[in-house]
């Protein structure tokens, strides 16, 4: 919280917005925490803590994902409901921002508890979701089988399906073509667009990409489709180099559930992979990746952020002084939630777009916002991060100008 609450209170001076507006937007509107208590297997009872942060409903719905991680506290869902408010700003989707989660480590579940938690999570969190209320959304730990036992849990609560109530959904439930692959498809443009900024042509261009999820996986199939080259990869246990393709490392990681191993490559430590000699760095796993301890060794001329809040402010300085052109999460990875307000658009409707359409509407989407934080670096003569953080609170302030304060 204190890395989002310093990033904010810098876009604030920056944009000379006068002390009520910090005010308003440093302060989450809504907070639940509640007790989700899950039947095990065995027969055994276990409590969890869970979340679901309303940071703002200026700019519209609350929206924003589900994190299922043993780490998850209180403090950290503030943090990425306040960057999901400004990263729907920043796209210009009609939202505001959340976050929640369920403090457990789903590696320890099995299939059945995982639906338990799930639905009954969904049930303690039902009074404040709802397709025009908080919409949530797959995020780490989570998917779209999550997601098909939230919109059925909602769903047998209201009397009738209601699809819109979550985003990341299987297609046959209301889902979105393209959804699935859309945040790694959006860190793949915003590469290609930084590399063709600083004048790289992308074409055999180099990454390593930390990280092999939802994120990171999908940003590796598209970035070889274009023309770049994949050189590492890593999972929570470690990494590997030497690897032929991205469809290869794949087969092998899905066979054996580990990367290491895989014939031909040589394994890597998770930090050696942040520290190769490559023309892009995309950490695509957990926050505080790049810090002041990692920071300095990095040799990556551009670093795409994959995951939400993967470096601290004292990395990010270092980064800045060594002119490495760092793309923000809050830009590189709202693919995801770019295809989830398509998602919404189309349940919304019951009239469902082509992949062609997905694809060209996310394009467009990303590109302008690309665009316009490219813009406001040069013009206002900032770094990449504070021009995004600057275009998105921006947006939130004028909206909250407009409507005025009640009563
Ligand atoms: N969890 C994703 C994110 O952090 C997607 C959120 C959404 O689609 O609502 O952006």
């Amino acid at each position: 919280m204190a890395t989002a609450l310093a990033q904010l209170r810098r876009a604030v001076e920056q944009l000379e917005l006068p002390e009520n507006d910090w005010n308003t937007l440093s302060t989450p509107r809504r907070i639940l925490e509640v007790a989700v208590p899950l039947r095990r297997d065995d027969g055994r009872v276990e409590m969890y803590k869970g979340y679901r942060v309303q940071y703002s409903t200026t700019r519209g719905p609350s929206k924003g994902g589900v994190r299922f991680h043993q780490d998850i506290d209180l403090d950290e869902t503030i943090a990425l409901a306040m960057l999901m408010t400004w990263k729907c700003a920043l796209t210009n989707l009609p939202y505001g921002g959340a976050k929640g989660g369920v403090a457990v480590d789903v590696q320890t579940l099995s299939l059945a508890e995982n639906e338990r938690l799930t639905r009954r999570y969904t049930s303690e969190i039902l009074p404040i979701i709802g397709p025009e209320r908080d919409i949530p959304a797959p995020d780490v730990g989570t998917d779209e089988r999550n997601m098909a036992w939230m919109m059925d849990t909602y769903s047998v609560n209201a009397g009738f399906s209601v699809p819109g109530v979550v985003t990341g959904k299987p297609i046959v439930l209301g889902g979105s073509l393209g959804r699935t692959s859309a945040t790694g498809d959006g860190v793949a443009i915003a590469t290609r667009e930084a590399l063709k900024l600083r004048g790289i042509d992308p074409e055999g261009a180099t990454v390593a990409i930390q990280g092999f999820g939802k994120v990171g996986y999908w940003a590796a199939v598209a970035l070889e489709k274009m023309g770049l080259k994949v050189v590492a990869v890593s999972d929570v246990y470690g990494g590997v180099t030497g690897f032929n393709s991205v469809a290869e490392i794949w087969d092998y990681y899905r066979a054996n559930g580990t990367l290491s191993g895989a014939p031909g490559t040589d394994s890597i430590t998770n930090q050696e992979l942040l520290w190769l000699d490559v023309d892009v760095l995309i950490p695509a796993a957990l926050a505080d990746a790049i810090t002041k301890a990692t920071a300095s060794q990095i040799k990556a001329r551009i670093v795409v952020e994959g995951a939400n809040a993967p470096t601290t402010p004292e990395g990010d300085a270092i980064m800045n002084s060594n002119g490495i052109q760092v793309v923000p999460d809050i830009l590189a990875n709202s693919g995801g939630v770019i295809v989830s307000y398509f998602e919404w658009v189309q349940d919304k409707q019951n009239y469902f777009w082509s992949a062609q359409d997905v694809r060209d509407n996310l394009n467009s989407i990303l590109m302008k916002a690309i665009i316009e934080v490219e813009e406001m670096a040069a013009f206002k003569k900032v770094t990449w991060r504070e021009a995004a953080h600057m275009l998105g609170v921006s947006r939130v302030a004028e909206a909250h100008r407009l409507r005025g304060l009640y009563p």
